[in-house]
């Protein structure tokens, strides 16, 4: 049997056009298939490769702690070094209240583990999400969904969620007194790249503020300078209480964070004790990755690039078929006029080597979420293959 077919036979499917790309080498931004095809990756495993794939350091790092310890115990009883100086890094390049790091091992899990601080810190029951925003698969995660369709078949979900639109300054009223937390991604990405409006942020924390309810800002898909600025909620003058992390924050390897105030995470600490638990979170491997790629990241300055390249893919990405571009730093959304359109564009362009995706509530916009590493002429390289990609269709 080939391994394509193991793959079909053997490995649970999550949807009936998987890609199907046998993929055996990947290396900055591009990746390799068993047939020897070179493919330029514009979606870095979404968002989660900012600083390439098997980036040197990375590499390196890894492979020093694999000399020292793998897993030792489960998370939060031993003092593991590759933990710490992660938590250092994270927090010393946060605002002072951001001071407390829960390590977990995936995104979804950061999420579950704030809106269980949120209820125990708050003694409140009721979510507050936003419409078309993602925040995991699990059933929590999945209750705060800002998407029926993939909620429903799913129900009874958690009670007490409530979605607003997201920009709406009009929903903003009915966040209240029974409110625990309120959770928007920063910037939504599966909604095909939201950006908040002006000001409404700010108004978003005012009004957690004047209702005692704890605001939590999703950047597992936006943060790590994927819009120009280390943490995308600097660019709009807010401070969440909670801050979930995750994809990029393991430089590739599986990690999720959710960072708080010490005196808000310590409601974790008692009655019950052990109120978050986990085995993996804070992998020792995971977190001295996840360490070295941040370190590269700001050493090499590449955060002070994003802007330009995006203006490059901007200037080179126009065609008739295109119906606008939605982007901010090097996360943009194509969009064509219909999902099976754009489905068929994907289709073509792995074709030609160049791999996208699409966005789960934007099925008709086109991802560009490069590594952040991508280099000019990889973008020209690419443009110019998407361009004769839509020229023929
Ligand atoms: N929040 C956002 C904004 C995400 O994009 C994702 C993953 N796509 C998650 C949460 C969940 O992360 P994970 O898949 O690691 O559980």
């Amino acid at each position: 049997m080939t391994n394509r077919q193991l793959f079909l036979n053997h490995i649970a499917q999550t949807s009936d056009s998987p890609m199907g790309v046998e993929i055996v080498k990947a290396e900055g931004c591009k990746m390799w298939d068993a047939n020897g095809r070179e493919y330029i990756d514009l979606i870095g495993g979404i968002s989660v490769c900012n600083v390439g794939h098997r980036n040197p350091k990375v590499i390196e790092a890894i492979k020093e702690q694999l000399e020292k310890y793998l897993h030792v115990m489960v998370n939060g009883e031993l003092v593991l070094s590759p933990q710490t100086s992660y938590a250092k890094l994270l927090t010393d390049n946060l605002p002072a209240s951001l001071n407390s790091v829960f390590f977990t091992a995936s995104g979804t899990e950061a999420t579950e583990g704030a809106m269980k601080l949120a209820k125990r810190f708050s003694e409140r029951t009721q979510i507050i999400a936003f419409k078309n925003s993602y925040h995991g698969s699990t059933q929590g995660s999945l209750s705060i969904m800002g998407d029926e369709y993939w909620r429903n078949a799913f129900r009874p979900l958690l009670p007490d969620v409530l979605h607003l639109d997201f920009n709406s300054f009009e929903d903003l009223e009915l966040i209240t007194e029974q409110t625990a937390c309120v959770i928007a991604e920063t910037i939504q990405a599966e909604a095909g790249v939201i950006v908040p409006k002006d000001n409404w942020l700010k108004r978003l924390r005012k009004k957690c503020d004047e209702t005692g309810t704890l605001l939590v800002l999703d950047e597992i898909q936006c943060g790590f300078g994927r819009h120009g600025t280390l943490w995308a909620f600097e660019q709009f003058d807010v401070v969440p209480d909670i801050l979930l992390l995750g994809k990029a924050l393991g430089g590739g390897m599986p990690m999720g964070a959710f960072i708080a105030d010490k005196k808000l995470m310590d409601c974790l600490t008692n009655n019950p004790v052990l109120g978050h638990i986990n085995t993996f979170g804070g992998h020792p491997v995971c977190c001295a990755a996840g360490l070295a790629a941040v370190n590269f990241l700001l050493d090499e300055k590449l955060i002070d690039l994003v802007k330009e390249k995006e203006q490059l893919f901007l200037s080179l990405l126009s065609h008739p078929q295109i119906k606008n571009v939605r982007s901010k730093g090097l996360m943009m959304a194509i969009e064509f006029e219909s999902a099976e359109v754009n489905k068929k564009i994907i289709n073509a362009l792995i074709d030609k080597g160049i791999f996208t995706d699409w966005f789960l509530f934007a099925p008709h916009c086109l991802r560009i979420v490069p590594p952040l590493t991508i280099s000019k002429n990889e973008i020209d390289k690419a443009c110019a293959i998407i361009i004769s990609v839509l020229n023929k269709k």
